[in-house]
């Protein structure tokens, strides 16, 4: 049998654990920030007439640049943040985890570093080693919170290549001041210059507006943002971004050809023809998440307010015996590695009241 240490794999690879939230058959998962809610039927109508359209010509490439993809996207993100981008502006991926990965294959590489504030996304960090990025995580308060001061201290300090910020941010739900994102970018175009990324990809459960009106007169600024979550399309994988057009130009150095296939492009596209009613759930959601915080907070437990469709809340003596004991009543929660603290991702009121209940149990239990 032969072993993975037995390859030649590149040295930054060795002793390395993949990526792996459990993805295990449970009544109740609120473990990975999906949205709860199944495609409404007017979406499974339309995706199946348009698949049924394209099928036979599958024997052709898709659109390489997506172009009509890249217009409604475009569209769709001038409407909700009343900043007009056009499709040059645009562009779209396999996942935002994708275009994470292209920005790096681009921006980073070998000799660079990438820079991140964590707790964050914990891709940040995996994906950049794999496109030979050095990572420097640096630090959050211990409330969570960045302050600007502390930001600018590190990228000083490090003088980054790529900086990552994370609004709202995973694991801790907690969305960025404008005035840091400015102060971040400007200690990041004083010290290299730098590419920063602002990774809004739960930006639709915010009570803040958008970080994307700050792209304007930043041409090293990008905000990404994906269809997997507001969009309830996890499945689809499209995650997308906005940039300068020369941000996008780079892009298309890295990326693989025809890398969006046909089937993706007009399902991301009927998906952004229903907006309107996926939209909806989400204010159904975000109501449900301000319920949770709120019930987690009368239990005598410290919620971090949240701006996602997620709550981390705590804290415990040991939050995997806490994560085990949710799992044995049905319910998967998300132990990010934090000591003390469990995510919790909002599902439905069924859902949310299922945790709730098993919460109350094992806490309960421990007593
Ligand atoms: N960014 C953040 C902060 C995330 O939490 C996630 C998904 N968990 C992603 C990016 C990637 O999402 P996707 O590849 O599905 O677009």
């Amino acid at each position: 049998m032969t072993r993975l240490e037995d390859l030649p794999i590149r040295d930054e690879l060795r002793g390395k654990k993949p990526y792996g939230a459990p993805q295990l058959d449970v009544p109740v998962r609120l473990n990975t920030n999906e949205n709860p809610y199944p495609a409404p039927d007017r979406l499974v109508q339309r995706l199946t007439a348009d698949i049924a359209a394209v099928a036979r010509d599958l024997n052709r490439y898709p659109d390489r640049d997506a172009v009509r993809l890249r217009t409604e996207l475009a569209r769709y993100l001038s409407d909700t943040t009343g900043h007009v981008v056009t499709y040059e502006q645009v562009w779209a991926a396999n996942g935002s985890n994708e275009v994470l990965q292209q920005l790096l294959q681009a921006f980073g590489g070998p000799g660079r570093v990438a820079l991140g504030f964590e707790p964050s996304y914990s891709m940040h960090p995996i994906i950049s080693r794999g496109t030979g990025t050095a990572w420097v995580g640096a630090r959050r308060a211990a409330d969570f919170t960045l302050p600007a001061e502390a930001a600018v201290a590190a990228i000083e300090e490090h003088r980054p290549d790529v900086v990552f910020l994370c609004s709202p941010n995973n694991p801790t739900a907690t969305a960025l001041p404008r005035e840091t994102v400015v102060a971040v970018y400007e200690a990041a175009q004083r010290v290299k210059p730098s590419l920063v990324v602002v990774d809004e990809a739960y930006a639709e459960f915010s009570h803040h507006p958008s970080l994307l009106p700050l792209l304007d007169g930043r041409p090293n600024l990008v905000v990404t943002r994906t269809m997997s979550k507001a969009f309830g399309a996890a499945g689809v994988r499209l995650g997308y971004l906005a940039a300068d057009p020369a941000v996008v130009e780079a892009l298309l150095l890295v990326r693989l050809p025809y890398h969006l296939s046909t089937v993706t492009q007009v399902t991301a596209l009927a998906a952004l023809a229903c907006r309107d009613e996926l939209l909806e759930n989400v204010e159904a959601i975000k109501r449900e998440r301000d319920r949770v915080v709120a019930e987690l907070g009368a239990m005598g437990l410290e919620v971090v307010p949240s701006d996602a469709n997620f709550v981390l809340f705590g804290r415990f003596p040991d939050q995997a015996v806490t994560w085990r004991a949710l799992l044995d009543h049905g319910v998967l929660v998300r132990d990010v590695g934090l000591p003390g603290w469990l995510r919790v991702t909002a599902g439905t009121e069924a859902e949310n009241d299922a945790f709730l209940d098993a919460l109350r149990t094992v806490l309960k239990e421990n007593r």
